[in-house]
Formats: C-alpha cells, sequence, structure tokens
C-alpha cells in the first residue's frame, strides 16, 4: 500500500486508523462490500449464501423510519438520513446553469430501494446489443444477451416480481408472479389502449400487495410488502448467512498497491477504521462509487483509483421522463392495484431509441404534484428563486382541481453516455455529490419526438403532457464506471472487475454501458447476482472459504 503523505500531520491521522472487525476465525473477509443497494445488498446476500463471509458497509442507518411521509421536503440533514433519504444537497451543473437540488437518492441500509417504487423491468434485447437494422450505440455490452436473461430470471424469483409478460417481448414471463387484479380505472385503461391497437401488459412490480398496500414509491415501505434490498437480501444474508453490516459507516478511501485493493478505511462516529477483503466491491451508487475511486489517490493511483484512462466519473446518465396524464371518459373506482400498465409500443420508433410507459401509481394529489414541482424548480432555476418555494404549495393545489381523476403515466426515454457529463470529485468536500450534465440537442429531439407521438398514438384519449422540456430523472443516475472490453473507453471489463486491479469489482448502476429504455433496477440485480458468481468461482477456485458466524454491528 502506498498513500501519498505529505507532512507529518497526515501520517499522524494514517497511524489513528485502528482495526475494523475481522470475520469469526480470524484474518480477511472473503468479500467486503462497500453500499447495501440493490447492487451491493444482492451481491452480497449470493456470496454470503455460498458460504463466503461478507461484511457490509453502509453509509446511512440500520433502522429507518418506516412512518415517514414527505421526507423528501425536509431540509434537516439528521432528519432526512432517518427516513432514509440522502442527506445533503448535490451541486449541479446542468447546460451550464448551477443548482444544488436534494439528489433522488437513498441513504441506508438496503440503499435507494428503500424509496423506489418496484417497478423492476428488463431491458430488451437490443439495449444491450446490436440488431439488424438497429446497432447499439456503444457497439454492444461486455455482457451476452443470453446471460443477462439467466439473469433476469434468477432476479425476477428473488425480488419476487409480479407482473403479466409484454407481448412485444420473447422469453420472458415464466419467473412472474401473478398480480391481482388492478382498479377499475386500471382495466378500462387497459381496455382503451387494447382498442387502441396497442400492447399492453401488467407492469413487472416487486410488491407483495399485503393488504393496505399502497404501492409506495419515494418513501419506505412501512408494511415491508415492497421487495427492497433490505428485506430481500441484506436481511437474510446477515440473518441466515453470517454476513456481518456495519451502518453509520461511510467509506472514504480505498487502499491500493499497483495491482490490488488492500485495504477499505471507513469512518464511523468520528473514528477511523480499515478492514481488509480478499475481493472489494463498490456499491455506493452511480454518485458515490466514482467519487471514492476518484478520492482514493496514492502514488500508485496519483488521478484516482482505477482511473489510469480518465474514464471514472464519465459517461454520466439519466433517463429523460416524459409525464403525461390520461383521462378516463366516465369515472371509475381507483381502489385496488394503480401502478399496473406497462406499454412498449413505442420503445423504438422511427429508429429512433425512446423507452417503455407505465402507469406510476400517482395520483394527482397536492403533495405529489409539489414534489414533482420542487424537483422541477430546483434543477432548472437558480437557488436564489428557492425563496419562491411557498407559492408552489399554491400552484400545486390548483393543480390538483385540474388533474385529480386523471392517471399520471410516464415514458422513461433512454439517456445516452457522453464523456463530459460526469460525476466529479470536490476537493474540500469529498463527501459531496457534484455532477456536471448537457442535455444534448439528441435527446432533446428525442424526447420531444416521443411527446408529439404520445399524443398521436393515444389520439382518440384524452391526454395531456405535462411538461414542455427534457426533465431528467435524478434517481436513475448510471453509467459512471462503465463496461466496457476496451479499457481506454471502460473502467471495467464484462465480469464488472476493475481492468487495472485484481480484486476490485463495482456492482452499482455504474456499471451501465447505455441506460436502456426502462427503469434500471432489475438490470442492477441481475447484474449483481452475475458478478457475485464470477466472484464466488475466483473464491471457490483459488482462495478458500473463511470460517463464518459474524453478527449484526453498527
Ligand atoms: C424515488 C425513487 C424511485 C425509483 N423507482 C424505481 C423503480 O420503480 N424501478 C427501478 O428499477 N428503479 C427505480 N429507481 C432507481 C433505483 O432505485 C436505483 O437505480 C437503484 O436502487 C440503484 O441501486 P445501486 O445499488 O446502484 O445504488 P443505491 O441503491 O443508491 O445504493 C448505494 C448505497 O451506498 C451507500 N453509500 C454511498 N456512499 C457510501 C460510502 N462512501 N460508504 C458507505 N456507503 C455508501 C448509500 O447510502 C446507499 O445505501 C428509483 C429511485 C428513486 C430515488
Amino acid at each position: 500500500m502506498a498513500t501519498i503523505v505529505s507532512n507529518p500531520s497526515a501520517a499522524a491521522a494514517r497511524d489513528a486508523i485502528t482495526p475494523g472487525p475481522t470475520p469469526s476465525g480470524g484474518g480477511d473477509w472473503d468479500v467486503v462490500v462497500v453500499g447495501t443497494g440493490l447492487g451491493g445488498a444482492t451481491l452480497g446476500y449470493a456470496l454470503a449464501r455460498a458460504g463466503h463471509s461478507v461484511l457490509f458497509l453502509e453509509k446511512g442507518h440500520a433502522d429507518v423510519l418506516r412512518d415517514a411521509v414527505g421526507a423528501d421536503q425536509l431540509e434537516n440533514p439528521v432528519a432526512r438520513m432517518a427516513a432514509a433519504h440522502w442527506p445533503d444537497r448535490m451541486a449541479a451543473r446542468i447546460d451550464g446553469r448551477g443548482s444544488t437540488p436534494f439528489p433522488a437518492l437513498g441513504c441506508g441500509a438496503g440503499g435507494s430501494s428503500l424509496l423506489y417504487a418496484a417497478a423492476l423491468e428488463r431491458f430488451a434485447r437490443d439495449d444491450v446489443e446490436s440488431l439488424p437494422g438497429q446497432s447499439h450505440p456503444t457497439g454492444g455490452w461486455p455482457i451476452a444477451w443470453a446471460e443477462m436473461c439467466r439473469y433476469y430470471a434468477t432476479a425476477e424469483r428473488l425480488y419476487r416480481v409480479a407482473g403479466t409478460p409484454d407481448p412485444l417481448a420473447s422469453g420472458e414471463g415464466e419467473a412472474l408472479l401473478q398480480p391481482p387484479a388492478a382498479s377499475e380505472a386500471d382495466r378500462q385503461l387497459m381496455d382503451l389502449f387494447r382498442r387502441a391497437g396497442l400492447n399492453p401488459y401488467r407492469l413487472h412490480v416487486g410488491l407483495g400487495y399485503k393488504p393496505g398496500c399502497v404501492e409506495c414509491g419515494g418513501r419506505v415501505c412501512p408494511n415491508r410488502c415492497k421487495s427492497d434490498a433490505a428485506l430481500i437480501c441484506l436481511e437474510p444474508a446477515i440473518r441466515r448467512h453470517g454476513a456481518m453490516l456495519l451502518s453509520d459507516s461511510e467509506v472514504v478511501s480505498i487502499e491500493a498497491d499497483h495491482r490490488r485493493a488492500t485495504g477499505v478505511v471507513y469512518t464511523c462516529r468520528g473514528a477511523s477504521h480499515r478492514v481488509r477483503g480478499r475481493f472489494v466491491v463498490l456499491a455506493a451508487g452511480a454518485y458515490r462509487t466514482p467519487a471514492l475511486l476518484l478520492r482514493s489517490r496514492s502514488l500508485e493511483w496519483p488521478d484516482g483509483l482505477a482511473n489510469g484512462s480518465d474514464q471514472v466519473g464519465r459517461n454520466l446518465m439519466f433517463h429523460a421522463n416524459e409525464w403525461f396524464a390520461v383521462w378516463l371518459r366516465h369515472r371509475a373506482s381507483t381502489a385496488g392495484p394503480r401502478k399496473t400498465i406497462g406499454l412498449r409500443d413505442l420503445y423504438r420508433r422511427d429508429g429512433m431509441r425512446l423507452g417503455s410507459i407505465q402507469s406510476t401509481g400517482l395520483s394527482a394529489h397536492a403533495g405529489n404534484i409539489l414534489t414533482f414541482l420542487t424537483g422541477w424548480c430546483e434543477t432548472r432555476m437558480p437557488s436564489w428563486a428557492r425563496t419562491a418555494r411557498p407559492l408552489l404549495w399554491v400552484v400545486s393545489r390548483v393543480a390538483q382541481r385540474v388533474f385529480g381523476a386523471a392517471t399520471i403515466f410516464v415514458m422513461i426515454v433512454e439517456d445516452l453516455g457522453y464523456p463530459d457529463n460526469r460525476v466529479v470529485l470536490d476537493p474540500a468536500d469529498p463527501s459531496r455529490i457534484v455532477v456536471e450534465y448537457e442535455v444534448r440537442e439528441e435527446l432533446r429531439a428525442r424526447a420531444s419526438a416521443a411527446r408529439r407521438l404520445i399524443r398521436s398514438t393515444l389520439r382518440g384519449l384524452r391526454v395531456m403532457p405535462l411538461q414542455a422540456d427534457v426533465q431528467l430523472n435524478l434517481g436513475h443516475a448510471c453509467g459512471t464506471c462503465r463496461a466496457g472490453d476496451d479499457p481506454s473507453s471502460s473502467v471495467i471489463d464484462g465480469s464488472c472487475k476493475a481492468h487495472e486491479l485484481d480484486n476490485l469489482y463495482i456492482a452499482d448502476a455504474s456499471f451501465m454501458p447505455t441506460s436502456g429504455g426502462t427503469n434500471p433496477g432489475l438490470t442492477i440485480i441481475a447484474n449483481a447476482l452475475r458478478v457475485a458468481d464470477r466472484i464466488g468461482k475466483r473464491l471457490e477456485a483459488g482462495i478458500g472459504v473463511a470460517a463464518r458466524g459474524a453478527t449484526v454491528g453498527s
């Protein structure tokens, strides 16, 4: 290990790092996992279940509030963290304009999946590889589609995904659970779409539909009915398979020699500790994984770990959300499941990469409209305009009257990677999320084509677009340590191992070479299971299995 030590006080600080826990038999952990979202918790669960010793390090709390509604509107970092929201504002420069919104991001055991809306959909084949007449923007992922499909099916079973097969896709459906009947309003909408010549299907969701289920998105599920990463993977990994979780533990650097990650340094309640793993897996999410690599500078790695090709943090992608409202001709009951409709008829149109359409399950009540407006204003208006925030409440009340009976849909338009769209490190405040992003004209053109196509395809229904320009989904960040075969244009290889290190892997949304035309969650889960198998094979082949029996700590 070689860390840059420029003065005696830095050396003293390094010496102040004390050892963290080891597996019960002593020695190194088989795998140290940084972050417990869909990527980290799923991968750690699979490896712990296979008998390997796994340590999870998580910045957020182990126990988060399950009854906090509207916590995304809170300013206080302590209160935000308690409700599993990322505590601090990010610094964003979008189209040259600076703003400081709160990122749509979870923080706590389970990561962003504590807050997500649990739409767990597969990508399309041409999201991953080139097909005749549809070349892939990167030439294709370094992962075969057939391999992804095998792991998609495992992911769907593990996360108890309910839905019906998309009539336009082949080979999916065998692992899906039968969902309960949709609300009367959604059944009527399904009929209307079918009569318009479209192919709606029951959206694939990780929801258990326990009594009282409100399909919660944007908050922690109070019923423990939503398939989040804590419920499905983290808790079983600890309780049944001997993994250990250190919560309230923020990883601040990865130590490495020229080939291997040798130590993981984290802070917990003001003290610094170091743990060691045969394998280190970064899963701190697409904002923080690249920041952690950039932070981990040393004599061997002066530009940041695994950043020899200057690709770490680049190719940041979101999705462009196209929101629209649809009204039924006659009032129908909205009791029962409402996040139920998926449509892929416009996924590709006229050679354009657009995306899937989904009912959001969101009703147009004033609280939801306020969240929507606040997000829009915070990324699109200068920070001084925040003083006008109270006025948004009035606007949302008026909007509620107009849209009250409408069903809100969204099209998830694919975003493409550009090297200049990226996560950067603020050396003065390395814990802060900082992004630079420019909406390219080609994305604007595709989003506006999507808006026109939605109107023309749903002609005959009462449809209204809810926006006039691109709206980035900051909750779908991905691609910032992209996987690829060419080390000069990617950070990790097809097995998600860093090109430049032998035992460092990335298993969160950062790996994605392209963002696809639908929600990222199922793809992150499937890939994490795939990477776990790769690491498991290496552990079994050479490095041996450590003794287990560790417990939860914080
Ligand atoms: C409101 C909302 C709704 C969404 N709805 C959907 C949906 O319906 N379907 C879908 O597919 N996707 C959805 N998404 C997106 C999806 O949740 C994310 O893409 C996915 O969860 C990301 O998983 P991840 O493993 O990459 O990272 P995350 O889940 O973000 O996990 C990263 C974890 O790492 C921790 N961490 C960060 N830095 C450190 C550090 N230095 N040390 C230790 N720990 C650290 C964080 O606290 C966090 O717990 C939604 C997102 C949001 C916010």
